[in-house]
């Protein structure tokens, strides 16, 4: 097991929408490197992407904000159903220092697969929607940016030029 860098703004890796897991057995030692480096960065979600990893893995740990909330790994997630809407500022390791408010969904349903390929669906709210949708964004290649409004677009446009250079 081993914290990687992470992938940050401007490689390409973060705009691809990522392949599915087809061989279970190949992510056996991603994860733990996942969960590694997500711990390393002080992160509450990490992408596969973001370590340069073309495939659909997410691994989550809020349990600082919510005890009943174990660590979670999500293989192939597919949000299913949405409703509500809320907004929070987010920030994200990949976009390093910059922070932006986000709108999205209050409520998930979520269709994934766990480590042994054995398919889920699940209703999230609170921060554990936030954070599926935030990791679910970097698998399909978007970022936090991309949520952006006019005025911190235009606010962040030094740091995203820095940090793309
Ligand atoms: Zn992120």
């Amino acid at each position: 097991m081993a914290a990687l860098p992470v992938v940050t703004y401007g490689e390409s890796i973060l705009r691809k929408v990522v392949e599915p897991v087809e061989d279970f057995e190949a992510i056996e030692d991603l994860v733990p490197n996942m969960f590694d480096t997500m711990y390393e960065e002080e992160g509450i979600g990490l992408a596969a992407n973001q370590i340069g990893v073309d495939l659909n893995v997410m691994v989550i740990d809020i349990s600082h904000a919510d005890e009943n909330c174990p660590p979670s790994t999500f293989v192939n997630g597919q949000i299913i159903e949405r409703s509500g809407s809320e907004s929070m500022e987010e920030g994200c390791l990949s976009v390093p220092g910059v922070r932006v408010d986000v709108t999205r969904s209050e409520k998930v349903t979520f269709a994934y697969q766990d480590l042994k390929g054995n398919h889920h669906e699940a209703k999230f709210d609170g921060l554990m929607a936030t954070v599926i949708q935030h990791e679910m964004d970097h698998l399909n290649g978007l970022l936090i940016i991309d949520h952006a409004s006019q005025l911190d677009k235009h606010r962040i446009r030094k740091q995203l030029k820095e940090l793309a250079s």
